[in-house]
């Protein structure tokens, strides 16, 4: 005897398991008989198995990009727990601007101070003029002792010339 043909829903239904035992059985012993039914079915089942193919791919998809995530994460977290003593210093005097007046006050500060202490080596005395030249580019009220200075230097340094190298003495050029 033929029974009632089933519905899509009701073979969707019996393919996710989600029949009654008897209903289950009797769309099973349905199957066997009715080829439309059994096509219905097959047709059923690669559409479920498509949609879980793409469900499928949307997971892999999305379960990289959550790892990549976390990853991204980690390292900027370890990034922040690198960050050295030194990298802060390097941070905080890269911030700092040369065309920053305090700065090149500070500069030509130490250079001054520098110069003083030319005794020590490395410091030298070439950096105190270097200092006072730098400190008078802001500091307008510098700028006229410090031309006085430079000329004075240059007026007692011919003089220790002339004295050194008497003309007739000096070498030519
Ligand atoms: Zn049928």
């Amino acid at each position: 005897m033929m029974e009632k043909c089933f519905d899509e829903g009701t073979l969707q239904a019996f393919l996710d398991n989600e029949l009654a035992p008897e209903l289950s059985q009797s769309v099973a012993r349905h199957l066997v008989d009715c080829d439309p039914c059994a096509i219905l079915l097959a047709e059923v089942e690669e559409e479920t198995a498509f949609a879980f193919a793409a469900l499928e791919q949307e997971f892999n998809t999305l379960v990289p990009t959550q790892r990549l995530w976390t990853k991204i994460n980690q390292s900027i977290e370890i990034q922040h727990r690198k960050r050295s003593v030194w990298q802060t210093v390097v941070g905080v005097f890269s911030g700092l601007s040369f065309s920053n007046p305090h700065v090149v006050a500070f500069g030509s500060l130490l250079l001054i101070v520098g110069g003083l202490l030319s005794f020590l080596p490395v410091l030298g005395l070439w950096m105190l003029p270097l200092g006072l030249l730098l400190l008078a580019e802001d500091y307008p009220p510098l700028q006229r002792p410090l031309r006085k200075g430079i000329i004075a230097c240059e007026l007692a340094w011919r003089r220790l010339r002339r004295r050194w190298y008497p003309r007739s003495r000096r070498p030519a050029g």
